[in-house]
C-alpha cells in the first residue's frame, strides 16, 4: 500500500512536472510562429541507430544507471508501423518504464550437444542462450532477449512468480547426474571452457539490465520441488571471486553465526517446532517459495539440498547442518530482502 501511495504520488509529481514544461515552452513558441506541432525537446544526443535485415538497432547502450533502470538496451528496436501514419520515437522518451528482464537463471540441458540443440530449439522447452561443450568462442542465441523463452515453469522467488516472464535463461550442455548403487547423485562436470562463456555471458547481460547478484540464480533455487540444475558442480563461489558475479556470503558472518550454538545445542534444536519455523522463515526470506510448516517436510529437505547446490555443494544431503544453518543467516544479513 505504501508503495503504491508513493507510486501514485511520483506519477502525479511526473505528470504535473511533464505538464508544466511543455506549456511553457509552447507560449513562448506561439509568438513567434503558430506552429503547433510539438517540439522535439532539447537534450543530450542520442546515440545512432542502424538498421540491418529491416530490424533497426541502437548501437550503443543508451541506459542512465544513475537516474533508474530506463531506456533501450542496445538490440533491436521494435515500433509499431501503422499503415499510413509516422510513429516518432525521439520526441517523449519517457523516464518512467523498466527492463523486463529482472532475473538471470543457470541451467544444465541434462543431453548431450546434439540432442540439446535439438529439444531446445524444435520442442516445447527453450532458452535465450545455449552454452556448447566444444571448446569454441561460439555461444548460441534462440530467443530474442525481448520475448520469452520457456525455460522457467512454475518457479517463484521472492515476490515474483513464473519467472520466464522477467528472466533470460541459459542452457549450459551437461548431461547432468546419473544414481549411483547407494541412490546417490553423481553430477556431471563443467569444462572450463563453458566456465569461462558463462561468466561473460552473465557479466554482459548483468550489466546491461542492471540485474542484481539476489536475482542471478540456480533453476533449482526457483523450483527446488522439482529442479537440480545446474547442480553442486557449478562454480558459484568461483563466479563470484573471479568476475563479481551473483551472491556469496562473507567468511567472517559464516564463522560469528558457526559458534554462536555448540553442535550439541544445535542437534537439539532439529526437532524443536519453533527453530524449524525459523529455518522455514529464514529459506523464505531469502529467497524460496516455501510455505512453513513446523516439520522437516520434503519441500523443506529439496529446498534445503537446492540451497545446499549453490552455497554448501561439498554436502547436498537436504539435511541441515550447523554449517547450513550459519551460511544462510550469513547470506540473509548480506542480501536482505526490501
Ligand atoms: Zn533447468
Amino acid at each position: 500500500m505504501r508503495n503504491s501511495l508513493y507510486i501514485i504520488g511520483l506519477s502525479a509529481l511526473l505528470f504535473s512536472c511533464a505538464s508544466q514544461k511543455p506549456v511553457k515552452k509552447t507560449s513562448r513558441s506561439t509568438h513567434k510562429t503558430t506552429a503547433t506541432k510539438p517540439v522535439p525537446k532539447p537534450g543530450p544526443a542520442k546515440p545512432s541507430i542502424s538498421s540491418a535485415s529491416g530490424v533497426e538497432f541502437y548501437t550503443q547502450n543508451i541506459a542512465d544507471a544513475t537516474k533508474n533502470d530506463n531506456t533501450i538496451s542496445y538490440g533491436s528496436i521494435v515500433t509499431a508501423k501503422p499503415a499510413g501514419y509516422k510513429v516518432v520515437k525521439t520526441y517523449f522518451p519517457s523516464i518512467a518504464q523498466n527492463f523486463r528482464q529482472k532475473y538471470l537463471i543457470l541451467h544444465y540441458t541434462a543431453l548431450d550437444e546434439a540432442k540439446s540443440v535439438s529439444v531446445l530449439t524444435q520442442q516445447a522447452v527453450s532458452a535465450h542462450y545455449l552454452v556448447n561443450d566444444l571448446g569454441d568462442n561460439e555461444i548460441y542465441q534462440l530467443v530474442d532477449e525481448n520475448k520469452r523463452s520457456y525455460h522457467a515453469g512454475i518457479s517463484g522467488w521472492r515476490n515474483d512468480r513464473m519467472l520466464n516472464d522477467t528472466s533470460i535463461g541459459i542452457e549450459i550442455v551437461n548431461i547432468g547426474y546419473t544414481v549411483d548403487a547407494a541412490g546417490k547423485r553423481i553430477f556431471a562436470p563443467f569444462k572450463e571452457a563453458q566456465i569461462k562463456k558463462v561468466a561473460a555471458l552473465v557479466k554482459d547481460i548483468a550489466q546491461r539490465y542492471m540485474i542484481p547478484p539476489t536475482n542471478i540464480l540456480a533453476h533449482s533455487d526457483i523450483a527446488p520441488t522439482r529442479k537440480q540444475d545446474p547442480g553442486p558442480n557449478f562454480p558459484w563461489k568461483r563466479l563470484y571471486d573471479e568476475y563479481q558475479i551473483g551472491m556469496w556470503y562473507d567468511e567472517p558472518a559464516r564463522q560469528m553465526f558457526l559458534t554462536e550454538t555448540t553442535p550439541e545445542d544445535f542437534t537439539m534444536k532439529l526437532t524443536d517446532t519453533t527453530f524449524i519455523f525459523k529455518v522455514q522463515m529464514a529459506l523464505q526470506k531469502f529467497g524460496y517459495d516455501l510455505q512453513p510448516s513446523g516439520t522437516w517436510d520434503d519441500a523443506t529437505q529439496k529446498t534445503l539440498q537446492a540451497f545446499q547446490y549453490h552455497f554448501r555443494p561439498q554436502v547436498s544431503d537436504g539435511i541441515l547442518d550447523i554449517e547450513t544453518w550459519a551460511i544462510l543467516q550469513a547470506l540473509n544479513q548480506k542480501y536482505p530482502a526490501k
